[in-house]
């Protein structure tokens, strides 16, 4: 029988959506996997009843309730991976593609002599015997790799259309774990930078509102703040805006920055590169407005205006605000 173990990731107490949708996607697979069970764990402290109509589907939920687990540390987290696979007596293991988890998911890899497979979706995830399509080449090929190790262990990019699961309830059975947190740290925390509090992390956000090289100026950005404060949105950025530190690195979309998967991605000024296409293959809807009718963004986009963003969102921040008044 096949168990599946979907790492819950929390900050500050908060799980992330990421992983809640991950958990979802997995239960699916579970379901077209006869026999295969499903786990949980989830490290740090978090109250759970922020998981109540969020989760569905059954299985058993480990949690780390300790202070200790509260901030990543590789070695403990490591450890408390491990323990918690065998406790759950579970041959493949899930992370949400995020910046703890592409940092320890291959220290597990080595530590437990696992098949690593990273930035597939679940979709593309294929669990009788281990493997996982996945773009290549900035998105330019679709490449299939095998997992040859018993252990499996993919980090997988979200989707949006995994929004939506929240049709049946959870019936999940919770287990405290106790494991041991000894402080231990080869690489002690120097510093934790935190984002300001109340700023969406835009791997999380349902809508973004994203700028290129052509918004200009940091200046620019001003009008791409005010149209994702009117939609609940958050803002993103294109390299070469982080390169130029008109935004910050949190913010930066694509290959060598986030992936995302909004309901609605907003591209504005930005080209459409590979290495920037290639992060937001599974936003929603894609609307894009750039001067050049050629630029490849229109070739993803279900939305195009053609047209100087400097005119073209000025109108649109006006006609939105006329019709937020309206409602
Ligand atoms: C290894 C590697 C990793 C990379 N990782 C990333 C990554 O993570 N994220 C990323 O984004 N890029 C990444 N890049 C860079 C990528 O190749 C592109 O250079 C970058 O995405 C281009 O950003 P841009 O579209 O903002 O700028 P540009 O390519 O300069 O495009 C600006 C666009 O704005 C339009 N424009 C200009 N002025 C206006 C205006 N007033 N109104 C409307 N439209 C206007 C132009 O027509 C143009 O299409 C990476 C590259 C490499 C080699």
């Amino acid at each position: 029988m096949n168990t599946f173990l979907v790492f819950l990731e929390q900050r500050e107490g908060v799980v992330k959506k990421a992983s809640i949708d991950l958990w979802n996607r997995v239960q699916e697979l579970a379901a077209s996997n006869p026999g295969a069970a499903m786990s949980a764990l989830l490290a740090g402290p978090a109250d759970m009843r922020q998981l109540d109509g969020r989760l569905f589907g059954t299985g058993v939920l480990y949690h780390a309730n300790e202070e200790g687990f509260r901030l990543y540390n590789p070695q403990q987290y490591a450890k408390l991976v491990a323990e918690s696979l065998k406790r759950a007596g579970a041959t493949t293991l899930f992370f949400a593609d995020t910046a703890l988890s592409r940092d320890l998911a291959p220290r597990l890899s080595v530590r437990l002599k696992a098949s690593l497979l990273s930035g597939c979706t679940v979709d593309d995830a294929w669990v009788d015997g281990g493997g996982c399509r996945r773009p290549v080449y900035s998105g330019s090929a679709i490449a299939s790799f095998v997992a040859e190790r018993p252990l499996k262990m993919y980090t997988t990019t979200p989707r949006a259309s995994s929004l939506s699961t929240t049709t049946s309830q959870a019936s999940m059975t919770v287990e405290l774990l106790e494991p041991c947190f000894t402080g231990e740290e080869l690489f002690p925390l120097v510093r934790r930078l935190a984002m300001h509090k109340g700023v969406q992390d835009v791997a999380e956000a349902k809508i973004i509102v994203a700028g290129g090289r052509g918004m200009g100026s940091a200046e620019g950005f001003s009008l791409l703040e005010e149209l994702a404060g009117l939609l609940g949105g958050c803002v993103g950025a294109s390299r070469p805006v982080v390169d130029e530190g008109w935004r910050s690195h949190a913010e930066q979309i694509g290959q060598t920055g986030k992936t995302v998967a909004p309901a609605l991605y907003l591209a504005c000024a930005i080209s459409g590169a590979p290495q920037h296409l290639a992060a937001i293959g599974s936003a929603g809807i894609v609307v894009a407005i750039n001067r050049d009718p050629h630029a490849s963004i229109f070739d993803v986009a279900d939305y195009g205006i053609v047209g100087d963003v400097h005119l073209v969102l000025p109108k649109l921040i006006e006609e939105l605000q006329e019709f937020l008044k309206k409602r």
